[in-house]
């Protein structure tokens, strides 16, 4: 290009640069600027406590983890494994909440595979007295374990156990159970184990039942339906346990499968729709979503920005390392020089910085040698470094530890779905005598499901006098006075529900009540209505065909929702994480490796503002030194070839076309090195196209893709909830980082082009 345009004028940029340097020879002064910076160093050495150089700048902590942790440094290795102690007793806490009660064998929860079997998970009732002959465990698998054909018959191993209401022998009605004191531990279980034989009349029974008293989703029963060891046509099955459990974002995927297993790939996709769509109505389904987003986000925000800065300051490796020798001696040989460097930037690791010490070293060098654009970026990358580490990696133990953080949130949660156990309820029951609300709905929810209508009732009226506009408690109080037959009451509890909220629920109850006290416009209207807002709703409601068949409305999540993350404390995730990668002092709290940064990035302006910086030629790639050379064109065109170039004239024709191959042959070379960074390296197609805008996004897309790949499966079990979704979303993620992150090595090869 330049071979056809020899008389190419100067750009203008290059003529404004132009400024020949002679007054350097007689030696390199220390720039004042320099020591200033030093000084500042010393300062912030002082402040976080590196050097005591007996500045008086306020005492350092004399106890807490900080103080501990720099008189005993902990190791890296030790920190990592902290990590994965917090990681592991997070999920033995996720997994123990799945499993029902937090009582002594709440641990010994069993895995997905092992739900086939006889389970322990009712340990709390077990201890519990006065539950002697009560059935193992209703909400296990146990009736699916036994049996032949799709018929499923309850287990012999239930009545050895004691169960004796539960001993049916195949063949015969179900028996008629005692009023209470069965050890069911709601109406709903007792429908469930009570259904006889066949596995759809027993699943119907269950969900008419769970519908009515406001358990939209019994999940105990859908998990038993899609355990592998359960017997029956396996679509039929995921087709109940879906209908049980429409908010179980598992029991919506494995109904997918078994469509997707028949050939219905239609249905299977709505499935899959549905079970995404699912995971915000599913407090452990989203709350592992959330905990597996945020451990990932945090993960890459701080992986991504530590590989950065270290890209950015690797690459001014060269020139830095020239000036380093420059201080000492001119004549320095550049493996020198190189080694001078190295060892200096390893100092902070020597100190017991670790990782992060590197960083801030190569930070600094950055910051010192790059320009303007590449400066903000590495200033964005400082401040997304910070904000992993801290505030989102607490975020995400908050969502890890959210299950287990309030024992009556959790109480109110396993009331919800069905399964509270004893313990569950002493802990409400305590909590009830303090006026906790939540606490008093959890239990009246919990008397209403067990059949205790006086109990409950007197609950209820409490708990309206003190939140007299709760849609739940108004539809439960109007539906109660509905089944005693008082319909007056029930129409005006329910006409005033009716004005909080608009549900198809509630409008089908209102129909039913008019109905019966036969006020048939009133009772079209509602239905009319109620069709109007959820048409699939009223159909499902309508099914029993009962004229007396009325809904609760289920129990809300956010309540539950947020006082378990009001419990949660993140911190104890975010202190191993910290440790691990930076032990020393710039990890004390996110105040001091922000500062840490800021203070680099100051030191960084300064030392580059008073150093004359070394810069190699863009055409040539020699290395260009104000100090050494004598005269320097500009830093990015050295004397010989701004000669070349821009003045031919006074250059020898022959030589400067020698001098030409041999450039163009090294630029095609470099151009092929080039290429070759960018696609194996991650980052480096921005880099190398001088768009660190580009690098960064390349490396956040990059680790985005691994870690989904690698964590596919989430940070944690999945407590049963979230099923194929999980992964499924997951690596339809990492496909489209991955989508992205050739993009972006392809729009950087592009740029690098055309420069
Ligand atoms: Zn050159
Ligand atoms: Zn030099």
């Amino acid at each position: 290009m330049d071979q056809t345009q020899p008389q190419r004028r100067p750009q203008k940029s290059e003529v404004r640069e132009y400024r020949p340097v002679r007054n350097r020879r007689k030696g390199f002064r220390l720039p004042i600027g320099f020591v200033v910076v030093l000084a500042v160093v010393a300062v912030a050495l002082q402040w976080t406590g590196t050097v005591d150089l007996g500045i008086p700048l306020g005492a350092p902590p004399a106890s807490g983890s900080h103080a501990a942790r720099s008189s005993n440094p902990v190791s890296v290795s030790d920190a990592q494994a902290d990590l994965r102690d917090v990681i592991s007793s997070a999920a033995s806490v996720v997994r123990s909440a799945q499993f029902g009660p937090r009582g002594p064998a709440g641990e010994a929860g069993p895995d997905y595979e092992h739900a086939g079997e006889a389970a322990p998970p009712q340990a709390g009732d077990a201890a519990a007295p006065g539950s002697s002959g009560a059935p193992a465990d209703p909400s296990s698998t146990a009736g699916s374990a036994t049996g032949s054909g799709p018929r499923v018959t309850i287990p012999d191993g239930a009545a050895a156990r004691g169960a004796a209401p539960l001993a049916i022998a195949p063949g015969s009605q179900p028996v008629a159970l005692p009023p209470s004191g069965d050890g069911y531990r709601s109406e709903v279980e007792r429908a469930w184990f009570s259904g006889g034989q066949d596995l759809t009349h027993r699943a119907l029974q269950a969900r008419t039942r769970a519908l009515q008293l406001g358990a939209a989703n019994y999940e105990s029963a859908s998990r038993a339906l899609l355990a592998p060891a359960a017997e029956g046509i396996a679509l039929e099955r995921a087709m109940l346990a879906a209908r049980l459990s429409p908010d179980l974002p598992m029991a919506r995927m494995e109904l997918a499968g078994a469509y997707l297993h028949d050939g219905q790939y239609l249905n299977a996709l709505r499935e899959v729709g549905a079970g995404v769509a699912a995971i915000p109505r599913n407090l452990e389904a989203s709350l592992w979503l959330a905990a597996s987003l945020l451990a990932m986000f945090a993960a890459v925000l701080t992986l991504g920005s530590m590989v950065f800065i270290a890209w950015v300051g690797l690459s001014v490796f060269r020139h830095a390392a020239h000036d380093v020798g420059d201080l000492v001696s001119r004549d320095m040989p550049e493996f020198a020089r190189a080694a001078l460097l190295g060892s200096l930037l390893l100092v902070p690791l020597l100190l017991g910085e670790a990782a992060m010490g590197l960083v801030l070293a190569l930070f600094l060098l950055g910051f010192t040698y790059c320009e303007a654009g590449y400066r903000r970026a590495l200033a964005l990358a400082a401040m997304l470094l910070v904000l992993g580490i801290y505030p989102v990696t607490r975020l995400s133990g908050m969502a890890l530890t959210a299950l287990d953080s309030d024992p009556v949130a959790a109480a109110a949660d396993s009331v919800v779905r069905s399964m509270a156990s004893s313990a569950d309820i002493d802990i409400l029951r305590t909590a009830s005598a303090r006026e906790d609300w939540l606490a008093e709905a959890a239990l009246a929810l919990h008397e209403r499901r067990s059949g205790d209508a006086e109990l409950a009732l007197a609950r209820y009226e409490q708990l309206l006098d003190r939140t007299p506009t709760d849609p739940v408690v108004l539809t439960v109080l109007s539906n109660m006075a509905f089944e005693r037959g008082d319909n007056a009451r029930s129409i005006q509890l329910g006409e005033r529900a009716a004005a909080l909220v608009r549900s198809a629920t509630l409008l089908f109850n209102l129909s039913q009540v008019y109905a019966r006290s036969f006020q048939m416009d009133e009772f079209e209207g509602a239905m009319a209505q109620a069709q109007l807002v959820d048409p699939e709703v009223v159909a499902e409601l309508s099914k029993t065909k009962a004229p007396d068949f009325v809904a609760d409305l289920a129990f809300p999540t956010a309540p539950i929702r947020d006082r378990m993350l009001q419990g949660a404390g993140g911190d104890r995730f975010v202190d191993p994480v910290s440790r691990a990668i930076m032990p020393g002092h710039i990890g004390r709290d996110w105040v001091t490796t922000a500062g840490a940064f800021a203070l680099t990035a100051v030191l960084g302006v300064g030392i580059g503002g008073g150093l004359g910086r070394a810069s190699s030629c863009r055409r040539c790639g020699r290395r260009i030194c104000g100090r050494c050379d004598g005269t320097v064109w500009n830093s990015q065109i050295c004397d010989g070839c701004h000669h070349l170039f821009h003045r031919p004239e006074t250059t020898d024709p022959a030589m400067r076309m020698a001098r030409l191959s041999e450039l163009r042959a090294r630029e095609s070379r470099v151009s092929r090195l080039a290429t070759l960074a960018s696609v194996l390296v991650p980052g480096a197609a921005g880099l190398l196209a001088r768009r660190p805008d580009l690098g960064f996004l390349g490396l956040f897309l990059f680790f985005w893709a691994v870690l989904l790949i690698l964590w596919r499966k989430g940070v944690v079990v999945d407590p049963l909830a979230i099923g194929a979704v999980g992964p499924l979303l997951f690596t339809t993620a990492a496909a489209l980082s991955i989508l992205g992150y050739g993009l972006v090595v392809g729009l950087g090869l592009m740029i690098r082009r055309s420069l």
